[in-house]
């Protein structure tokens, strides 16, 4: 196993997964730093969102640990592994389309920390209206001030990644995982959805984006593992993942 280093907060050591015959995920490890954003790409089935699941607890490994900040995740129930700091925004947005904008946010938030306090990883329960005024601020922060009264179904699909997006953030999470957070998305809101992830980014937040498109990849990845057939065959920063040949033939060339 790697040793741990001070600034990596999220280490995938030696993990397998595998159904039945079939090896998702072989020998991978990852180091995610510390407020870095870093992106893991890869061709269809490469297992990128096996590996998500992973990190998350919806699915064991076969073999091999997940640690966060010195925790082994690995065995830990979904919901725990969220109370201790992992957010996910997954590839279909998941909100509750009757309650309205801010209700969606301050939900997140009441769950965040109310698991968080009966799993004993808070010590003081923050009030209902303290709630009310960080979902108004990051509301705010988020262009949908004018819509926290709405009915959250009622959003267009980029407001929808929004206020999920919004959701997440309220719990303020340690380490938020992206899983293709553009996909279906027009050029258009795939623009101000890069501009929000800088933002949000820029909050020193970590992040890990799973994405197809590459100009997204481009515009926020600080490094870039490229995940094929299961395996991890390269790993640097953006520019040289783009001039490497093995990348190239791995990913690009099947991409197109
Ligand atoms: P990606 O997200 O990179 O497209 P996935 O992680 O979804 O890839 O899938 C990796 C491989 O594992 C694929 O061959 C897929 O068919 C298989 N797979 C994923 N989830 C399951 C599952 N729950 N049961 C069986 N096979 C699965
Ligand atoms: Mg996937």
């Amino acid at each position: 196993m790697a040793k741990a280093s001070e600034n990596i907060v999220l280490h995938v050591a030696d993990v397998h997964k595998t159904f039945g015959g079939l090896h998702a995920l072989s020998d991978v490890d990852l180091s995610i730093e510390e407020a870095k954003t870093h992106a893991i790409i890869g061709p269809n089935g490469a297992g990128k969102s096996t590996l998500l699941n992973v990190i998350v607890g919806l699915l064991p490994p076969t073999r091999g640990t997940v640690v966060l900040d010195g925790e082994v995740l690995t065995g830990k129930k979904p919901h725990e592994i969220n109370q201790m700091g992992v957010a996910r925004v997954f590839q279909t947005p998941e909100i509750f389309i009757d309650l309205s904008v801010i209700d969606n946010v301050m939900v997140s938030a009441f769950a965040k920390r109310d698991g968080a306090f009966k799993l004993k990883f808070a010590k003081s329960l923050e009030s209902e209206k303290e709630i009310n005024q960080r979902a108004v601020k990051i509301l705010t922060e988020f262009g949908l001030d004018d819509k926290m009264e709405e009915h959250a179904g009622t959003l267009s699909r980029g407001h929808k990644r929004r206020l999920e997006l919004a959701m997440c953030l309220i719990q303020q999470p340690r380490i938020l995982l992206l899983d293709e957070p553009t996909a279906g998305m027009s050029r258009h809101d795939t623009n101000t959805t890069i501009d929000l992830l800088k933002d949000i980014k820029a909050t020193g937040i970590t992040i890990v984006i799973i994405e197809h498109d590459m100009h997204v990849v481009f515009s926020l990845a600080d490094k870039v593992s490229v995940l094929a057939g299961g395996r991890i065959i390269a790993e640097g920063t953006p520019d040289e993942m783009r001039a490497s040949t093995i990348v190239k033939k791995a990913y690009l060339g099947e991409a197109s």
